[in-house]
């Protein structure tokens, strides 16, 4: 039971390890280091995207950083100079040279002016801001108590309401003798058009942070965060938190963020200032796009794999199998007899074309040899039924005939005769003349009765040593008798010397026996009955013709009772 389970499982082995199956694991096997390859290539691909990405956020955080700063500096040149005229000359004369100077190309200055000791607006280049009284203001008193450029966190304007940043820096700075603070209030709304280039981006949220981690200034996609603190933005606070905690003038951190989001942070402080730019990026979401780019090329790779795979299995079907199963069709019906069969080559690849070829050879040559078997059978069978000394039947082929002839006459209720001839003292013919002389005389009896049996249409046959036999088909008894006759003279005729025989010539004794075939006579019966005939005519002295009443019974000497 066991064995029949190992064999059968060997076969399903088998079929599994067939071509088609050789043939796909050929292609994996050719297509996999390619697909490693690309696996690997793609991977390098993700990691330098990933690198390439916040090596490029964290570029961008410096440089708005840098831009941001720039401003910055412009608003503080423009208030030194500012604070040069003022110490140079008179209220009037000051603010009259500041309307002229102030700058165009600046336009994130909204306004500029000077500020007496106690806070009073004495001049601007706004005119209804002369007058304010800004004393109040921490930007003002820590300008005057600093002596330096001060910049303030983010502020509403208390005159008009709108978000605003102010700079301030004493004159004193520059003479000592001054008191009068210069004051220049800042157009938010450009801090937030510099950082422009940082929005938009997947995953990415850039904010200029004041020191108290009030949004002063966010890209487009974030402008509803601007006069926010960070604290009350859901996923921010952390952020701020971070960022402001850090007293390094730039720098990065890594953190998973209260949504499970891996982010990592820069930030830059604008020098100068309390504020701080913070780009963050979400690594999941900036990475997402790269994903998708590598999910859509291991597609594209599967596919590509699915394809050579299909390919090679329709190729090995095509190529290979569909022509051998061709062939093993040829050779089944070869085997079962039909000799035509034979391999339609055009059907083939060119490959298997001289395999076809060389199996239609082969078949031809089959088919010949089949032939010229069947022909040398033939010749065989003729032989096998022929006497090569009298040149006619032997015992066999005579038996076969008789067989033959006694259906045909029992079937047409016809005679048949037998006429079994023996040659006379025989044994002292070759005993005087020698065994070869001896041949030579049989051949020339055989040739005789051959021609006697043309003559009758009868069937000669040597039956064995020196007795012959003839077959009379549809011959009665009177015509046999006759026939024998003939023999009998035309041996004597032919006048072979014998001298040892008291007739001196070769003569023969012929038994005739005549019957109509029936059921209750086998062919036997016939050569039995000529050859008591045959016995008889012995007994009469030889060189005599005797018939045999077939259906008569031998006497006790077993004599024939000649009719
Ligand atoms: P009978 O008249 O009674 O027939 O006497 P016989 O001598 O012919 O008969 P017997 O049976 O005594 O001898 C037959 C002889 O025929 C003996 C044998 O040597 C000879 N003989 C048989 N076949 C051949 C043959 O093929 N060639 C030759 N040369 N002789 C043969
Ligand atoms: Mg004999
Ligand atoms: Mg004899």
């Amino acid at each position: 039971m066991s064995g029949v389970t190992f064999n059968r499982n060997r076969v399903k082995l088998k079929k599994l390890l067939g071509v088609r199956a050789r043939l796909a694991l050929l292609a994996v096997m050719l297509v996999a280091p390619l697909m490693l390859d690309r696996v690997r290539t793609l991977e390098d691909f993700r990691a330098k995207q990933v690198a390439q990405a916040a090596e490029e956020y964290a570029n961008l955080t410096h440089h708005a950083a840098e831009t941001q700063r720039e401003v910055i500096s412009s608003v503080e040149t423009m208030l030194k100079s500012a604070a040069y005229i003022r110490a140079s000359g008179g209220i009037a004369r000051s603010c009259e040279v500041l309307r002229a100077s102030l700058p165009t190309n600046l336009p994130w200055i909204r306004s500029i002016m000077f500020v007496s000791k106690d806070g009073l607006v004495q001049c601007s280049n706004l005119n209804f801001q002369v007058g304010l009284k800004l004393g109040d203001r921490d930007y003002f008193k820590k300008a005057q108590e600093s002596g330096g450029f001060v910049f303030s966190d983010y502020l509403f304007g208390k005159t008009n309401g709108r978000p605003m940043m102010m700079a301030a820096y004493p004159v004193s700075a520059i003479n000592p003798d001054q008191d009068a603070v210069v004051v220049a209030g800042m157009n938010i709304d450009w801090l937030s058009q510099i950082m422009a280039n940082l929005g938009g981006r997947p995953g990415m949220s850039a904010l200029l942070v004041d020191s108290t981690g009030v949004v002063i200034a966010a890209p487009a996609d974030h402008a509803s965060l601007v006069g926010r603190s960070l604290d009350t933005v859901p996923l921010m606070s952390a952020i701020a938190e971070k960022a402001l905690s850090y007293d390094e003038p730039a720098g990065s951190v890594s953190f998973t963020a209260s949504d499970g989001a891996q982010r990592t942070l820069s930030f830059a402080r604008i020098a100068g200032t309390e504020s701080r730019l913070i780009v963050s990026m979400d690594e999941a979401k900036v990475t997402a796009a790269i994903n998708r780019e590598i999910r859509t090329a291991y597609l594209q790779l599967g596919f590509v794999c699915l394809f050579v795979l299909l390919g090679a299995l329709v190729g090995a079907e095509k190529l290979i199998i569909h022509p051998i199963e061709l062939m093993t069709g040829m050779a089944r019906r070869f085997g079962e007899g039909d000799a035509s069969a034979r391999v339609a080559k055009h059907k083939l690849p060119s490959e298997f074309i001289p395999l076809a070829r060389a199996f239609n050879a082969m078949a031809a040559q089959l088919s010949q040899r089949e032939r010229e078997l069947l022909a040398s059978n033939d010749r065989l069978t003729v032989m096998a039924s022929i006497d090569a000394l009298s040149g006619l039947a032997n015992r066999r082929g005579f038996q076969s005939r008789l067989d033959f002839e006694w259906l045909k006459a029992q079937q047409y209720d016809c005679t048949l005769s037998l006429l079994m001839i023996d040659v006379d003292h025989f044994k002292l013919y070759n005993d005087t003349y020698g065994h070869p002389e001896g041949d030579t005389c049989l051949t020339r009896i055989g040739e005789t009765l051959s021609g006697i049996a043309a003559d009758t249409l009868g069937f000669a046959g040597r039956y064995g040593g020196e007795e012959f036999c003839l077959l009379l088909p549809n011959t009665d008894a009177a015509h046999a008798l006759a026939i024998g006759e003939t023999v009998r003279t035309a041996v004597l005729g032919l006048g072979v010397p014998h001298t040892t025989s008291s007739h001196s010539v070769v003569t023969v004794s012929v038994g005739v026996a005549t019957t109509t075939p029936n059921d209750t006579q086998r062919p036997g019966d016939l050569i039995e009955a000529a050859d008591a005939a045959l016995y008889a005519a012995k007994h009469r002295g030889r060189n005599a013709v005797v018939e045999h009443g077939f259906l008569q019974r031998l006497d006790e000497a077993g004599m024939a009772l000649a009719s």
